[in-house]
């Protein structure tokens, strides 16, 4: 199968209702084109230098998802342009996106990344830790950042019903939370390529596909 017809094949399997970020690290600019040239607007990348490559690369109407960890001090090489960043762990974090953001005249959206996993490696804030800085005075106070919504990505196992249990309890906490943020607090980033149909059973409304798309990655 090609890349269209994977992207049209996922389409039809998640609906309307949900996002479909394609998720295009390590390859290259004229295989993302492939997934532009088949309709695809929304593509995801998790390093800061190659998501800035293919934004120079690559036609100006791609909306550009920055998936991956973030550092403070790469910040401002994506500020100009990202469209959301999906991994926001920290209130320092929080503190540089609104400054660079602010030079740039936008206001960034952004994503809390919760940490739903038993996996040691995967970062994240806690529950309370999200709710407090969700709730926060010096959140309130930052006009260049909007919050959005939550990101989460599960457990890498087999054990399906450990991942549902994962993600139900991001869906149970995002909507907890809804019900004292801001109208466009409405985006939920859970599942990947081997996750994403449990994930939209439980809630999500934006997923990242990368190897179902665009094949294996080589490591
Ligand atoms: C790589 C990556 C994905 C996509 O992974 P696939 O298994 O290839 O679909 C999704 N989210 C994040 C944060 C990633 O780094």
């Amino acid at each position: 199968m090609n890349i269209a017809s994977r992207l049209e094949k996922l389409k039809n399997e998640t609906g309307k209702n949900v996002t479909l970020v394609a998720v295009s690290k390590t390859k290259p600019a004229n295989v993302v084109l492939q997934a532009y040239e088949a309709g695809q607007r929304i593509f995801g990348e998790n390093k800061v230098q190659e998501l800035c490559d293919k934004y120079e690369q690559l036609p100006k109407d791609i909306e550009w998802h920055l998936i991956g960890h973030l550092q403070t001090n790469k910040v401002k090489y994506v500020a100009p342009f990202v469209a959301l960043i999906h991994a926001v762990d920290s209130m320092k974090l929080l503190k540089e996106i609104n400054k660079e953001a602010a030079k740039n005249n936008r206001v960034q959206e952004c994503l809390l990344q919760v940490f739903i996993a038993t996996e040691e490696t995967k970062f994240g804030l806690d529950f309370s830790e999200a709710e407090f800085l969700l709730a926060s005075k010096e959140l309130t106070d930052m006009p260049n950042i909007r919050i959005r919504g939550l990101m989460g990505m599960a457990t890498f196992t087999d054990d399906e019903e450990q991942v549902r249990r994962e993600f139900r309890s991001l869906k149970i906490f995002f909507d907890k939370m809804k019900t004292t943020a801001s109208q466009d607090f409405n985006i939920l980033s859970m599942g990947m390529s081997g996750d994403y149909k449990i994930a939209i059973e439980e809630g999500s409304s934006m997923i990242r596909v990368g190897s179902s798309i665009f094949g294996e990655r080589q490591a």
